[in-house]
């Protein structure tokens, strides 16, 4: 079954995606931009961006959350096989409210992980069904899935989307994001290499 959604052309500074929006009656539309060309029968490049309105709208530099997403758009539009979905679920399915009381509790020197804990939140209560649905609308059921992160390869993978390859995506560490980062290594067990081990060790 096809879920009601609408869909055009989107010109961007990383080429033209056609864009699709899905219907949501709570305002949380779940977006994809995928590339012009898309062919399930080959494994699709696949980022799941779970929104993050300081860091993809206004270019904060207390996460990677914009630059992982420029690049996925950039790699996606290179491969020209591939999907964004752009999942809302800000701070981690925390909220926007939520997530700037975490940053508060960070400042006084909680890890982004005890700061959820302590406001009496999951450390990561993101969930990926509707990623699943879009990927199920486009006929996709094998995908090489941009990101650091173990437990959304194993989502995916349990939600019954097979994971055929996971693609790194690493960022450079900044001054205000190195905690953040060393707790994504320590706490959520994200994988990264030598591109930041410089600054995170
Ligand atoms: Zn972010």
């Amino acid at each position: 079954m096809q879920h009601p959604f609408t869909e055009t052309m989107l010109a961007t500074k990383f080429g033209h995606f056609n864009i699709r929006v899905y219907a949501d009656t709570q305002g949380k539309e779940t977006v994809l931009l995928s590339t012009e060309k898309l062919d399930p029968s080959i494994p699709v490049c696949v980022r799941i961006h779970s929104e993050c309105m300081t860091g993809d709208t206004f270019g904060s530099l207390h996460c990677d959350c914009g630059e992982q997403l420029d690049a996925s758009l950039q790699k996606i539009k290179e491969g020209e096989n591939g999907v964004l979905i752009y999942l809302r679920q800000e701070g981690r399915g925390i909220g926007l409210f939520e997530k700037i009381k975490t940053y508060q509790l960070q400042k006084k020197g909680y890890d982004t992980y005890e700061a959820n804990v302590l406001l009496g939140h999951e450390p990561d209560e993101r969930t990926y069904e509707k990623a699943k649905m879009a990927l199920e609308d486009l006929g996709i059921t094998r995908i090489r899935l941009l990101t650091n992160n173990p437990s959304k390869v194993n989502d995916m993978m349990n939600l019954g989307i097979e994971v055929v390859e996971r693609i790194p995506l690493v960022m450079p560490a900044n001054t205000y994001n190195e905690r953040y980062f060393i707790s994504k290594r320590d706490k959520f067990h994200h994988f990264f290499q030598e591109t930041i081990g410089a600054k995170v060790r």
